[in-house]
């Protein structure tokens, strides 16, 4: 079964039960996680996932709250798998991923560098496109955020899902997203609070019209945002009227999506 799990659908601000961004994704037979924010960890614990056992980490920036819990699930792979792992481990991101693990390995260990099993780093540049060891296709679309920072697109043979990370407005995204069936969109703030670093309902709805994916998934909602208002039907007044979820952590979504747009026949 392919799927994505909503490990953590939080933003900066802490919640009691939303960790810091990170999902986790089941597809051409690869276990992917995308981003590792803070309480990564324990949620992927907590959910019952293979935390030990996934063979992909998708970095989309260097934001604590995408990649603090990344010490946590290395020291926990070196030391807390008995028996010890040995499957390989393929870490993705934007260049300057591995000199980010050389600067944790000298502040905290080894282990960041070397946890026992073989590591790879993969460094991708925006506009390029790779394959996971699974088979599934990976390509990364520069973002507003960072300087490092990407949205990743994943094509594999049941489903395609993309991930904007964090971003603010950029061309070309939505038709990067083009014909996805799953689209993880972060929707930070309003429209009259966002700056050009994040996304608001009227900019995720002119992504969505663009990229017409079977399902959206918005996220990194931050929460005076999310449980002061409707965020769905905000980003439907904007003009994406497609099936529209707000995440939370735990969730599960079956991929292709049962109850998409392709679904409803809308
Ligand atoms: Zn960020």
């Amino acid at each position: 079964m392919s799927r994505l799990v909503v490990v953590g659908s939080g933003t900066v601000v802490p919640e009691a039960d939303r960790g810091c961004s990170s999902y986790y994704l089941e597809l051409g037979g690869g276990r992917i996680l995308l981003d590792c924010g803070a309480g990564a960890v324990q949620s992927l614990a907590r959910l019952g996932l293979p935390w030990s056992g996934i063979s992909d980490l998708v970095i989309t920036h260097f934001h604590a709250d995408h990649v603090g819990a990344v010490p946590g699930l290395f020291f926990a792979l070196k030391h807390g798998i008995t028996p010890p792992r040995r499957d390989d481990l393929a870490v993705w991101g934007p260049p300057g991923t591995r000199l980010l693990f050389e600067r944790l390995a000298a502040a905290l260990g080894d282990y960041l560098l070397d946890p026992g099993f073989p590591l790879a780093f993969r460094e991708l540049t925006p506009g390029s496109r790779a394959e996971l060891s699974c088979g599934v296709a990976l390509s990364v679309h520069e973002t507003a955020h960072t300087e490092e920072s990407h949205a990743v697109r994943m094509d594999g043979p049941e489903a395609a899902v993309g991930y904007t990370g964090d971003t603010g407005p950029v061309a070309g995204l939505g038709r990067f997203f083009a014909g996805v069936d799953l689209l993880v969109s972060e929707c930070s703030l309003t429209d009259d609070q966002v700056g050009d670093n994040h996304l608001s309902p009227t900019r995720v709805a002119t992504i969505a019209a663009e990229a017409e994916p079977d399902v959206l998934l918005l996220s990194h909602i931050y929460p005076h945002v999310r449980e002061r208002l409707d965020v769905p039907a905000l980003v439907a007044a904007a003009g994406w009227t497609g099936p529209t979820r707000v995440a939370a952590d735990g969730m599960s979504v079956a991929l292709p999506v049962e109850w998409g747009r392709s679904a409803s026949g809308s």
